[in-house]
């Protein structure tokens, strides 16, 4: 994070920081909302499906328990003795009969039978003294309407039910079964009903079945006005208490079961791990994130930044990105190198428009030699130069001779292009490169010559004074002579604190009106005109 907090622009990181937070967050709530809504219910599912597993282990032991009493009920109904006994009741016969012995084996705890008429003939009870029956009076009233209708068995037909009654006793799990002969021929002789209470031993057998702690109690009034429900759509209460009736067979509640199951433990446990995973795996999906971004984006905008800066700060717009990646970043950097390219095209030609207007700025138009201004300028600076130096500085200044007359004979454009004609004879014989020649003013010229003493700027003007006789250019209204001619003065000096440039012009324009006044085309040397 410390890295990254010096590359990444400050003002940047509260906006990342804020996603992350925000992603953080998110992702957290979606854990646990998949935990609360997706998870969590699916496990109470799972959960209850084995709950009611165990409900159809307790609901098996109870079954198993009336299978049991109907087999033996019917085994013991449909035998000649018993039918027999019906007939003629002899007490002794059924005390002593081994199938009711046999009975009060397998806990049985009441036998009775009824003849056709359902009256009882005979009972007998278990002799444990925890039965239900203990007072050896039966609930008559509540058994009676157990037994079968004998006038719907048929011959071959034995009719049998079992299932839970509540009797003024308590409940019993019964099995009834119509007595008929062994080869069941003939009509019904009455009914044989056998009954087990609902008693701590049967809680015993129950529980070591089922394996689970069982509790039996009396439905309640809002158990007794409930509709039956079905055992897919049991869940467990608060107290990881499963509750289910038990119904006799015209669907009354008879007894209320409840299974203690063990208690859950997951909610804690086992999720917290997933929202831990998830808490993690977002912040490191962030930090991931925020180190991608600061690659992509972040690096390659501050090298952007840094690169223009530099462009700007030097001025040097030949200074290139050369990103060539294809993606956004790249384009940007090729639309950023276009633009400083067209910026240094643009430069360029600034400029080269700046320097032809400055040279323009420092020509004579007419004849393309230096201008007054550029002469007075190069004058201060050789004057500057040649102080320091203590070497000489020359001047020569010309006029032609009797121009006026030149231009009322010839015309006034011929008269130019007699100006341009002897500016070319001047850049042909100023040569050098320090020299500066310039266009004066009208028809008069000045050139000056660095480190140059009047004698080499003698020799100078009189090479040109030679040229223009040799270009022979007819002057037909000249007083001296039939070509254009020129009058010459010639200074020079080696500038020092006793003299100045103005007294350098000075002195070669005196020199040039001294050549004037002794009759025009002639060089006159200032040295000359002072010792004149
Ligand atoms: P001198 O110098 O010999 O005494 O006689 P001048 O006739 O040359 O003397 P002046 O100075 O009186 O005349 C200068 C003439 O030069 C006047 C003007 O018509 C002419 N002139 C000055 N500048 C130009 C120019 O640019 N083109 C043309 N064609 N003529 C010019
Ligand atoms: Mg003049
Ligand atoms: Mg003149």
């Amino acid at each position: 994070m410390r890295v990254l907090r010096h590359s990444i622009e400050l003002r940047l990181l509260p906006l990342l920081l804020a996603v992350g937070t925000a992603l953080v967050i998110f992702s957290l709530s979606a854990a646990i909302a998949t935990r609360h809504w997706v998870v969590l219910p699916q496990l109470r599912e799972l959960e209850a499906q084995a709950d009611r597993k165990d409900l159809r282990r307790v609901q098996l032991a109870i079954d198993s328990k009336k299978l049991q009493l109907a087999t033996l009920v019917y085994q013991t109904a449909i035998d000649d003795r018993t039918y027999d006994f019906l007939k003629t009741p002899d007490l002794h016969v059924f005390e002593s009969n081994s199938p009711y012995e046999t009975l009060s084996n397998f806990h049985v705890d009441i036998i009775a039978l009824f003849d056709r008429n359902n009256k009882l003939v005979a009972r007998r009870f278990a002799q444990e003294s925890e039965s239900l029956f203990d007072s050896n009076a039966l609930p008559l009233p509540d058994l009676k309407p157990l037994l079968i209708d004998l006038s719907k068995v048929k011959e071959h037909a034995p009719l049998f039910d079992t299932g839970l009654a509540l009797t003024v006793n308590g409940v019993v799990v019964y099995a009834v079964a119509s007595v008929m002969r062994s080869d069941m021929t003939g009509s019904a002789g009455g009914n044989l009903l056998l009954a087990t209470g609902f008693d701590r031993e049967m809680l015993r057998e129950i529980e070591d079945s089922a394996q689970l702690p069982v509790h039996f109690s009396k439905p309640d009034a809002a158990d007794l006005s409930a509709a039956p429900q079905f055992a897919d759509k049991l869940y467990r209460d608060e107290k990881n208490k499963l509750s289910w009736l038990l119904r006799d067979n015209k669907q009354h509640p008879v007894l209320k079961l409840t299974i203690s199951l063990p208690r859950r433990d997951y909610d804690t446990n086992l999720l917290a791990l997933p929202v831990l995973v998830s808490f993690a795996s977002s912040l490191i999906g962030f930090g991931l994130i925020l180190l991608v971004f600061r690659h992509v984006l972040i690096n390659p905008m501050l090298l952007v930044g840094k690169h223009l800066r530099k462009v700007r700060r030097d001025g040097d717009y030949t200074l290139r990105l050369n990103i060539d990646t294809h993606d956004e970043i790249g384009d940007l950097s090729r639309d950023i190198d276009a633009l400083v390219q067209h910026v240094q095209i643009q430069q360029d030609q600034l400029h080269a428009q700046t320097a032809e207007m400055q040279a323009l700025s420092f020509q004579d138009g007419l004849t393309g030699l230096a201008n007054r201004r550029r002469f007075d300028q190069s004058l201060a600076d050789n004057w500057a130069l040649a102080h320091r130096a203590h070497a000489p500085l020359a001047l020569i200044m010309f006029d032609v001779d009797y121009f006026k007359n030149y231009n009322d004979h010839y015309g006034h454009q011929l008269g130019d292009e007699a100006l341009k004609r002897l500016a070319a004879i001047v850049r042909q014989v100023v040569v050098r490169q320090s020299d500066v020649a310039a266009r004066y003013g009208g028809e008069e010229f000045a050139i000056l010559l660095p480190e140059t003493t009047e004698s080499g700027a003698e020799q100078i003007a009189l090479r040109l004074q030679e040229e223009i006789h040799k270009a022979a250019i007819p002057h037909q209204q000249s007083h001296i002579g039939r070509f254009l001619s020129i009058s010459i003065g010639v200074a020079a000096l080696v500038p020092s604190n006793k003299n100045s440039q103005r007294e350098l012009v000075h002195s070669a324009d005196a020199s040039l009106y001294s050549s004037k006044a002794s009759g025009r085309n002639c060089i006159t040397l200032a040295s000359r005109l002072v010792d004149y």
